[in-house]
């Protein structure tokens, strides 16, 4: 078997390294060079727990969170699910070595037209589009509408400055007076060293931003303002979408999507470098099985994420319905630290209290990693 991989992202990484395990021949194309071109928190979030632990490029794993409503909230989030600060540039970097040494063609500096692509799927069993979003195969098939009906909208500076108070924590700050649809809405502080973070801001969009909604730039500025970090040297600044929502159809012919690709970041956090690296694995998986595996691709992804799913969609529904004092309200509760507080808390939000318990007393099956 003979595949290509577009993108040398986790997902087209991690598809290509599943790719060797099982002996199939793979071509990576990226269009700029690995770990080129980065805007990112640069934190992992081992959301299902099934993520191998990384290990070139790692920084620390992260025990404690800060939330942010009123107060600062500590949440132990680590006890629960590992999260682990890396340098993404350095990891990528680590993964495409070992996928050449394992026998994948790397083709930097390559990008992928809907043309090119359209080629490819005559010269490869299978093409897998791990290019981000929006995706070469939505341009080749005209879905791009898709990625933009609900998706979070980010932009972040890298700063250089004194953050040793924080580390080794993070920072989720909400924002208060932004419009509800736009919600969720915050601002991050992830320190990588003491004297550098990645900072920046996030909210959720439907459709394209009007001239009237919130500016995200800034948005970035008064939060520099609040933190107190405008004396510091801004190193690095750029933004993004983080496609939020699975795009409907993952198959197109012989062409699998994976990653933000197919839409899988959390529309909650933001977060998604777990789940890219998931898909690209379990596409190589089902191609390698058949059509039949193909075919349940899509089945395959949302079981992964059913109680996930569940406790974000009640979240994002109350940060829509709550004032910022009755989310406040909820922070401050289930962070707190006796268990009769959390209980109360629980009692008075069963919805969120049984999704949770779902969430954290699932255990999944791993794919076969081959990291
Ligand atoms: C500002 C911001 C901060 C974020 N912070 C976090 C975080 O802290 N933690 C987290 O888990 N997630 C975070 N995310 C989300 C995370 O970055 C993505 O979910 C993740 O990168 C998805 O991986 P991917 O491999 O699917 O796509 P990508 O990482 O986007 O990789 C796609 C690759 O394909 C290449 N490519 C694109 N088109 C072509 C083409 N036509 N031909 C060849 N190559 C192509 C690109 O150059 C790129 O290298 C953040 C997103 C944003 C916007």
């Amino acid at each position: 078997m003979k595949i290509a991989v577009i993108g040398a992202g986790p997902a087209g990484l991690f598809a290509a390294l599943a790719a060797r395990r099982y002996n199939i021949s793979v071509d990576v194309f990226e269009k700029r060079q690995v770990g080129g071109g980065i805007v990112c928190g640069e934190c992992i979030f081992d959301s299902l727990r099934i993520f191998p632990r990384p290990d070139e490029g790692l920084l620390r794993p992260v025990r404690e969170i800060i939330l942010q409503g009123r107060r600062g909230y500590k949440l132990a989030l680590g006890k629960y699910r590992p999260l682990w600060m890396v340098d993404r540039k350095t990891w990528q970097r680590g993964l495409a070595r070992r996928a050449r040494d394992m026998g994948a063609s790397l083709h930097e500096n390559t990008a992928v037209s809907p043309a090119r692509l359209n080629a490819m799927q005559a010269e490869y069993d299978w093409v897998i589009d791990a290019g981000g979003a929006p995706c070469v195969t939505s341009r080749l098939h005209s879905f791009q509408a898709e990625y933009f009906r609900e998706y979070l909208l980010a932009y972040q500076f890298v700063l250089e400055g004194d953050f040793s108070a924080l580390m080794p924590r993070l920072k989720f700050a909400f924002l208060e007076n932004i419009p509800t649809r736009f919600q969720p809405s915050y601002y991050w502080v992830f320190p990588k060293y003491a004297h550098t973070a990645n900072v920046g801001v996030v909210c959720t969009v439907h459709g394209s931003l009007g001239r009237h909604d919130p500016n995200l730039k800034e948005l970035l500025a008064d939060v520099c303002r609040r933190e107190n970090l405008q004396g510091f040297t801004i190193v690095e600044k750029g933004g993004g979408i983080a496609a939020s929502r699975m795009v409907t159809r993952l198959v197109y012919g012989n062409i699998l999507l994976a990653g933000d690709a197919a839409g899988l970041t959390s529309p909650l956090h933001g977060g998604g470098i777990d789940l890219a690296c998931l898909s690209g694995v379990v596409a190589v998986e089902a191609l390698w099985g058949g059509p039949r595996e193909v075919a349940r691709y899509g089945k395959k992804l949302k079981a992964f994420l059913r109680e996930r799913k569940a406790v974000e969609d009640i979240a994002i529904r109350k940060m829509r319905s709550f004032s910022f004092d009755q989310f406040d309200r909820l922070l401050a509760g289930v962070t707190a630290r006796g268990t009769p507080a959390r209980l109360k808390t629980g009692l008075c939000h069963p919805d969120l209290l049984w999704a949770t318990l779902r969430w954290f007393g699932t255990k999944k099956k791993p794919p076969a990693w081959p990291v």
